[in-house]
């Protein structure tokens, strides 16, 4: 696949492919990625543009964070917020052979998933039920690990190798790689990015907030959690995204008992989010998940939803609200046709646990030691 990059300027009259002008500014700094494709349209952009050298200068800069030879493949999009893609991705990461893998594993296309939609929730046997218990606690080690990591100048592609290496060690298969095509093995959002980022050149910077969405196959079963995380020290608006995010699962996962319907947990996170300032993502749901990565039930966050379905015990499911400072929920996604990001530029955080329901209530399968 290959990546046309056109004039970055609004004013171009040709809409040309740039020829090899870049910034000399820039080149000095390291932003990669602004090009033009001559001196006119340079001209003509160049009070707007200098803005860049001046953000790029300042110490918390977020523009100028790549790799001395990493660029934004995607410099004409319009970018919501200050996180740019930074290309190249690194190469695909291998899995052993002696590693059992998922049906998409080769050709991206998750054809088991395919064939059961529109199925019922699954109620797993107590065979079943042990299998999801070990996946499971493997996810949560592996999110651990990688969550110890997590620093100002650390790229996302070094978190996806330190998730990848540990979920292989494990003798497990990272669920994200090649599902529909996904190329790395974990999904890592920062700052306004909502969820499916995609690992790369970009070193985090001390204040970013970053979510990461490990899941894992082992055993013919796949385990789910997310958290997100500070980077050094963050604002109080972001602390306290955190944390309601955080009380929006945790309230939710407190109705969970048999007979509890699945509508009524939006009716508990949104109220949440709302009171402190944020906004619940429509778009993404929580999801049955056991041999199969994503399945019924669909759980949405959001009040007033419609999703159908009672728990039952042996049903396992996500829950992971996604809330967006601000009033805003919509999203917008990157022309890497993954990256979801808020519409207005503001940040986003998530929390995912994956639940079993039991006679009595609820079993967090992912849950970390407390
Ligand atoms: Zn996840
Ligand atoms: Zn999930």
């Amino acid at each position: 696949m290959s990546t046309t990059i056109l004039c970055q300027s609004k004013a171009c009259p040709n809409g040309n492919p740039p020829s090899k002008l870049e910034c000399p500014t820039c080149s000095k700094l390291g932003i990669r990625g602004s090009f033009f494709c001559g001196q006119e349209c340079f001209k003509a952009q160049w009070k707007t543009h200098k803005i860049i050298h001046e953000i790029a200068q300042k110490p918390s800069s977020t523009i100028n964070v790549g790799g001395k030879d990493s660029y934004n493949p995607f410099p004409n999009y319009e970018f919501t917020g200050s996180i740019r893609p930074m290309y190249p991705l690194s190469a695909k990461r291998r899995i052993p052979d002696h590693i059992p893998r998922p049906d998409y594993a080769a050709d991206g296309k998750p054809m088991s998933e395919v064939r059961a939609a529109g199925q019922a929730p699954r109620i797993l046997t107590k065979e079943e039920q042990d299998k999801m218990r070990t996946a499971c606690r493997l996810t949560r080690e592996v999110l651990d690990i990688a969550a110890s990591h997590v620093r100002p100048g650390i790229t996302t592609d070094e978190l996806d190798e330190i998730v990848h290496n540990a979920t292989i060690e494990r003798n497990a298969y990272p669920s994200p790689l090649n599902y529909r095509n996904f190329p790395k093995s974990v999904c890592t959002s920062v700052n306004e990015v909502i969820c499916h980022g995609i690992p790369d050149q970009r070193k985090l910077q001390e204040g970013d907030i970053v979510n990461i969405d490990v899941s894992l196959y082992y055993d013919g079963f796949h385990g789910d959690v997310n958290a997100t995380y500070p980077v050094g020290q963050i604002d109080e608006e972001s602390q306290k995204l955190i944390r309601t995010t955080r009380e929006c699962l945790d309230e939710a996962i407190k109705l969970c008992k048999p007979g509890a319907l699945f509508r009524d947990l939006g009716k508990t996170i949104e109220p949440i989010a709302r009171a402190n300032g944020c906004s619940t993502v429509r778009t993404y749901t929580g999801h049955g998940i056991h041999e199969l990565f994503h399945c019924a039930p669909n759980v949405p966050h959001y009040a007033k939803n419609k999703a159908v379905g009672t728990m039952k015990p042996g049903m396992i499911f996500t829950i992971e609200p996604m809330i967006n400072l601000g009033s805003n929920w919509g999203e917008v996604h990157w022309p890497d046709n993954w990256t979801a990001t808020t519409v207005d530029g503001k940040r986003s955080a998530q929390f995912e646990e994956t639940l079993l329901i039991t006679e009595s209530g609820v079993e967090i399968l992912t849950a970390g030691k407390s």
